[in-house]
């Protein structure tokens, strides 16, 4: 247990809102109280995290983050939000982290605004952990709010390139179609963004296809890949061949039943056939879940011994999206494997 709070961890997979703490939760709605705004979070404060051990339908988790949009729909808060949450990492260990978020546009601000509260509080972090943004679009979204949001990324990525550093997919995967996305994801890739995408987290092949042929620079998930869990051979094959870095959520997938248990869950295929991996968290507040729990449930289910864990944190160095600071990372974390004789 020690161990993996100790080792340096990178996180490459956060959504902002749903890592927001319960702690963390009861100072937004504080604040929001001082400012005299009432918000209807109050009486659904226990229904955003879940206990251990319970699980739901994937399709119903996406209710449960108006919950805590509730909480950061003015800047104030969404700012506080941001810094409590990266403070949160850092006190587990993670020193670097892509925070995603989706910009929305709420009563109290503009998808500027938005993105401007998150930048800020990231550029007045004093914690020593390293974080950037990641923008995440929404599958639900219409056309519209997607290409507002990709042009605000491109603006942002471009005032701001060591803070802005990619673009994501994410929202219902039942909703949308990739082919959809492909525009604007291909116009912020030439912007110089780089992309991840939710890929796979329910069984569509075609789908899979679609997205690996567009050589994103990660995916998250990947569940319904290996042919055992809902793929087949074929885009399987593909994923090895592509060599895409994978976004390992273990127990966001087993408490959205997308995996039945920890036991079976797809780690052990992708760790096996070598596929760049990279272990991170998606909700911790939603899954009740740390980076270290999920290092420690990494190694105890699949037998991982501490070097090979530390190692698993050293080559996600590799992943992230702001190269310039890889070999600091890189250096970091094989430190402490020398200095624990790993
Ligand atoms: P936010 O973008 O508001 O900071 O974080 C919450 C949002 O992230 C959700 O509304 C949803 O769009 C996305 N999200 C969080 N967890 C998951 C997940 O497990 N799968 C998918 N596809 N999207 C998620």
């Amino acid at each position: 247990v020690t161990f993996c709070h100790e080792v340096p961890k990178v996180e490459l997979h956060a959504h902002l809102n749903g890592s927001l703490s319960r702690s963390t939760m009861l100072q937004l709605q504080r604040c929001l109280a001082d400012l005299g705004m009432t918000d209807k979070s109050n009486a659904f404060l226990d229904e955003f995290q879940m206990s251990s051990g319970d699980s739901i339908n994937l399709s119903e988790v996406f209710p449960l983050f108006v919950i805590a949009h509730e909480l950061t729909s003015i800047p104030q808060t969404l700012a506080m939000a941001t810094a409590l949450t990266l403070q949160e990492f850092e006190d587990d260990g993670c020193c670097y982290i892509e925070l995603r978020s989706t910009p929305k546009e709420t009563l109290h601000m503009s998808y500027k605004q938005y993105i401007e509260a998150i930048i800020q509080t990231l550029k007045n972090n004093t914690a020593s952990i390293i974080a950037c943004l990641i923008i995440s679009i929404n599958r639900s979204s219409q056309q519209q709010e997607i290409e507002i949001i990709t042009d605000l990324a491109i603006e942002y990525h471009k005032k701001y390139p060591d803070l802005v550093v990619g673009i994501e997919l994410s929202g219902n995967p039942a909703v949308g179609k990739f082919q959809y996305f492909v525009p604007v994801l291909t116009k912020a890739r030439e912007a110089g963004l780089k992309i991840t995408l939710h890929c796979g987290e329910i069984c569509n092949p075609q789908e899979v296809i679609e997205m690996l042929k567009f050589k994103p620079e990660r995916i998250g998930h990947a569940v319904c890949i290996h042919p055992l869990y809902g793929g087949n051979d074929e885009i399987w094959q593909l994923l090895c061949k592509s060599q895409i870095p994978v976004e390992v959520c273990l127990t966001s997938n087993v408490s959205t039943k997308s995996t039945p248990d920890y036991s079976s869950h797809h780690f052990k295929e992708l760790y096996n056939a070598n596929i760049p991996i990279s272990i991170c968290t998606d909700d911790k507040g939603v899954f009740a879940t740390s980076l270290s729990q999920e290092y420690r449930i990494c190694a105890e289910t699949f037998g991982i011994d501490p070097s090979k864990l530390a190692r698993i944190s050293l080559r996600s160095c590799d992943y992230i999206f702001s190269e310039d600071k890889r070999k600091t990372l890189s250096d970091k974390i094989l430190n402490f494997i020398n200095k624990n004789g790993l």
